[in-house]
C-alpha cells in the first residue's frame, strides 16, 4: 500500500534515480532521459531503448573495473608498450613481449623473468604487461622485492602474515621488481621464499632482476633456497633479455648532444625522452 501511495505521489524521476541507485546502475540514471531523447527522433522501440541503455551500462561497467583493476595493482608510474621502442634493445624479444602481453600465460598460470643491466627497461616493460593484465581483467600487483620483503617482516612481527599471504595468493599477476640490489636477511629470504612457492602453479609471477640466476644466491644467502626458488619460478617460465646499454643514459647522452649542437633534433629520432626525472634510481 505505502509503495502505491508513494508512487502516487512522489515523481517518477525521483524514484527512478533512487531504484537506480540501489540496483547500482550508475550509466542508467546518468543517461536514461538523453537516450530516451534519442531513440524518440531514431524511433527506436522500447527493447531498442532498453538495449542502448544496457550497452552503456556494460560499457562502463568495464572501464571502472579496469580502472579498478589499476588502483589496486599499486603501480608506481604508468608506462605501456605504446611508448616503448623496441629497436633500442635488440636483445628483447619483441614478439615474446608482444605475446605476453595478450595475458594468456597469467590464464596458464606461468611466470616471466626480465634480466638484464639497470636502465635497460625492465621496469618498463614489467608495468607495461601489469597494465596490460589488468586491460583483460586480471588482479595485478606491483612491488618491488624489497617492499616485499618489508612488509612481510612487518606482518610476521605484528602476527598478521597469513593476511598477508592470503590477499599475495588471490591476485592473478603478482610483480617483483628488482630483485637483486639489496641482499636479503635470513629471515627475509624465507618469507619470500614462502610467496614463491604459494605461488607455484597457482598464479603468475613477474620477476625483473640486474642479476643472472647463477647470482641469485648473493641476494638469498642460501644455495638450497635459492635452488628450490627457481626450481619453482622456472618450472612454467619466459624469460625477457634485456642486454644493452642504459636508455636512460643513452637518451640523457642524446640530449646533452643536441643541446651542444642544438640542430638536427627531431626527424627520424627513434629514442624518445621519456625518461625525465622521478623514476626510482638504479644503483
Ligand atoms: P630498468 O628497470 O631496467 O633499470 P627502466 O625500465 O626503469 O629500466 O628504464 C629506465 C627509463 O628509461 C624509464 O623511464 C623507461 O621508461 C625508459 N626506457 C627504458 N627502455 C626503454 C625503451 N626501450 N623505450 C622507451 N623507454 C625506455
Ligand atoms: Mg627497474
Amino acid at each position: 500500500m505505502s509503495a502505491a501511495i508513494q508512487n502516487a505521489t512522489v515523481p517518477p524521476q525521483v524514484l527512478l534515480a533512487h531504484y537506480l541507485k540501489a540496483l547500482k546502475l550508475p550509466t542508467f540514471s546518468r543517461e536514461y532521459e538523453k537516450v530516451a531523447f534519442e531513440c524518440a527522433q531514431d524511433q527506436a522501440d522500447y527493447p531498442r531503448y532498453l538495449l542502448r541503455l544496457c550497452e552503456l551500462e556494460r560499457i562502463d561497467r568495464e572501464r571502472r573495473a579496469i580502472e579498478r583493476r589499476i588502483r589496486q595493482a599499486r603501480f608506481p608510474q604508468t608506462k605501456s608498450l605504446d611508448t616503448f621502442e623496441f629497436k633500442a634493445i635488440p636483445s628483447l624479444n619483441k614478439s615474446m613481449v608482444l605475446e605476453l602481453a595478450r595475458g594468456e600465460w597469467i590464464e596458464r598460470r606461468e611466470n616471466c623473468i626480465a634480466l638484464g643491466p639497470a636502465g635497460t627497461g625492465k621496469t618498463h616493460t614489467a608495468l607495461a604487461l601489469g597494465l596490460a593484465a589488468c586491460q583483460k581483467n586480471y588482479s595485478v600487483l606491483f612491488v618491488t622485492a624489497a617492499a616485499l620483503v618489508h612488509e612481510l617482516m612487518e606482518a610476521r612481527d605484528e602476527r598478521r602474515l597469513r593476511v598477508i599471504q592470503r590477499q599475495l595468493d588471490r591476485v592473478d599477476l603478482l610483480i617483483i621488481d628488482e630483485l637483486g640490489y639489496v641482499p636479503f636477511t635470513a629471515v627475509g629470504a624465507e618469507l619470500l621464499f614462502e610467496v614463491f612457492s604459494r605461488r607455484y602453479e597457482q598464479g603468475s609471477t613477474l620477476v625483473t632482476s640486474n642479476l643472472p640466476f647463477d647470482e641469485w644466491t648473493s641476494v638469498f644467502g642460501s644455495e638450497r633456497l635459492t635452488g628450490a626458488l627457481l626450481d619453482r619460478l622456472t618450472h612454467h617460465v619466459h624469460i625477457l633479455e634485456l642486454n644493452g646499454d642504459s636508455y636512460r643514459l643513452a637518451s640523457s647522452r642524446k640530449a646533452a648532444k643536441s643541446g651542444r649542437s642544438n640542430s638536427d633534433s627531431a626527424a627520424g629520432d627513434t629514442i624518445n625522452s621519456d625518461s625525465k626525472g622521478g623514476e626510482t634510481p638504479d644503483s
